[in-house]
């Protein structure tokens, strides 16, 4: 068998979606797991859609994830150029062979001349004006002209189309490996455009002569392209090309949070979640698009929760590194119903992810965290806050949002807990707690807590008189790690001068 060779196509349109980051995803395992190769084509034939730094942006989408292609425009390879405007030639010297074996025609109607024709059909009652075999014949093109008139029209420089001559009365069969057996009929599809009048192919063109050219032995694409196949197979059987045609899969939708309807880019904005995997500015509309990197998930994770929506491994393991991803994938359990973007399910996997990861590793992107909002942390002190909240949040900012007290003063208190819990009359007590906290020299959480252990027993206060005060008056909350570990972190002279001054704040607010 031929080795493998699958292409992720994207148009750089703007910023990669997560679903067209999933279908990249797939290719990319499916390559590796058949020691195949993985190639990023860029499909960029469409001017008007073209969207600076769109290209870039998809490269360090793949890169971020670890599935960097194997031959790309950047890496190159021995079936380039793999940016299609690079391919102008190419098109060009195929589109002549449709031409000559009957399967393509020139059509010289301009634009005007076919919005005349849609304005004139309307007027009759007909809403649906298509360029097919009922009307082809009474347009302009190389088959309702006479051979002389088409010669000097081309000779005239006359610009023109050509269009793909499509048989009505045919079915069009074909296999998918997540559809199975589906079934077009040619009367559906119109007489469509191959190549503009700019010289430039359209993406059904482009797309069929790349795969061939590049030996694509599997299209894995999302489900918008299926009824395009059937276009794309009738293509292969014009150039001859129908025993190499490519397996294709076509991929499930991805849904919204709610299951009902398409994920789209409003969605994330509705529901407070990135749908593309890096940060995106829109220097044209001035509008800025989150990202899942930026939003603080690690690539890790969210490759595990695309490769989780439209497949699974039918097993309970939840968990799945890039590695494991390579080995359990199987394109036969791809399923055909749509996958609900379940964001929660993604923050339980980053957590996951962020609990496997050592200390020493999550503390530079704590220490990150935590210089975005001005302060900075040793190394050491960041290693401490990884290792106390990572079990806590779910995303990196919140190693800040949670846990800023480690490194700045307190900004809010939980009152609800102050007036339960302070007793101005212990005051004498807690003076006595922080007097014997400043003289206590083992500052590590097992002899802070015997020290406190011990004075609680003189004190006759018991755990929930003591502990939720120390953990209001350190963090503001009585949420948090451990009340001595958080003691530790804090550090000795600040978690006494914490306590002092909160004292006469919380007789206050019990007063208040
Ligand atoms: N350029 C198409 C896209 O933007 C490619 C579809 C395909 O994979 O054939 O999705």
């Amino acid at each position: 068998m031929a080795p493998v060779r699958v292409r992720f196509a994207p148009s750089p349109t703007g910023p990669l979606h997560v679903g067209g980051l999933r279908t990249a995803l797939y290719n990319y395992l499916l390559a590796r797991q058949t020691g195949g190769v993985f190639i990023l084509r860029i499909e960029d034939t469409d001017q008007k859609r073209y969207v600076e730094g769109a290209e870039a942006y998809i490269m360090e989408a793949l890169d971020w994830c670890g599935i960097s292609p194997d031959e790309s425009p950047q890496n190159g390879g021995n079936y380039g150029p793999y940016r299609q405007s690079e391919r102008r030639d190419i098109y060009a010297e195929y589109v002549k062979k449709l031409l000559a074996n009957g399967t393509a025609y020139y059509a010289f109607d301009s634009e005007a001349e076919l919005n005349d024709r849609r304005e004139a059909e309307k007027a009759a009652g007909n809403h649906n004006f298509r360029y097919d075999a009922s009307t082809r014949m009474s347009m302009r093109n190389s088959l309702s002209l006479k051979q002389g008139e088409v010669d000097e029209l081309l000779a005239n420089g006359t610009p023109y189309v050509v269009r793909f001559r499509i048989n009505p009365g045919n079915t069009v069969n074909f296999s998918d490996t997540v559809r199975e057996q589906v079934s077009f009929q040619t009367s559906e599809l119109g007489d469509q455009v191959l190549m503009k009048a700019d010289g430039l192919p359209t993406y059904h063109l482009a797309n069929i002569v790349d795969d061939h050219l590049m030996e694509i032995t599997h299209v894995i694409r999302g489900e918008e392209w299926l009824p395009s196949t059937a276009l794309h197979v009738l293509l292969y059987r014009a150039f001859g090309w129908e025993d190499s045609m490519p397996v294709f899969a076509h991929l499930p939708l991805l849904l919204n949070p709610n299951g009902k309807g398409k994920l789209s880019k409003r969605d994330g904005a509705k529901f407070g979640f990135p749908v593309f995997p890096l940060r995106w500015e829109d220097k044209q509309k001035g509008e800025v698009a989150a990202g899942f990197r930026e939003d603080g998930f690690l690539p890790e994770a969210l490759v595990n929760f695309l490769a989780f929506l439209g497949w699974n491994p039918g097993t309970e393991q939840e968990i799945f590194s890039l590695e494991e991803l390579v080995t359990a994938f199987d394109t036969a359990r791809i399923n055909k119903s749509g996958a609900r973007f379940d964001i929660e399910k993604g923050q339980w996997l980053n957590q996951q992810y962020l609990i496997a990861t050592s200390n020493a590793e999550l503390a530079p992107l704590v220490q990150t965290e935590f210089s975005k909002n001005g302060l900075d942390l040793p190394l050491s002190k960041a290693e401490q806050i990884a290792g106390l909240l990572k079990e806590r949040v779910h995303v990196i900012p919140e190693f800040f949002s949670k846990g800023s007290y480690f490194a700045s003063p307190v900004t809010a208190y939980d009152e609800k807990t102050i007036r339960k819990k302070w007793k101005p009359d212990n005051r004498a007590k807690f003076d006595a707690l922080a007097n014997l906290l400043a003289d206590h020299d083992d500052w590590t959480a097992g002899p802070i807590k015997a020290a406190v252990v011990d004075f609680m027993g003189e004190n006759e206060l018991g755990f929930g008189a003591v502990l939720p005060i120390i953990r209001v008056a350190l963090s503001g909350s009585v949420q948090g790690p451990d009340a001595f570990d958080m003691l530790e972190a804090i550090g000795k002279e600040t978690a006494v001068k914490r306590l002092r001054e909160s004292y006469d704040m919380f007789t206050s607010v019990k007063e208040g």
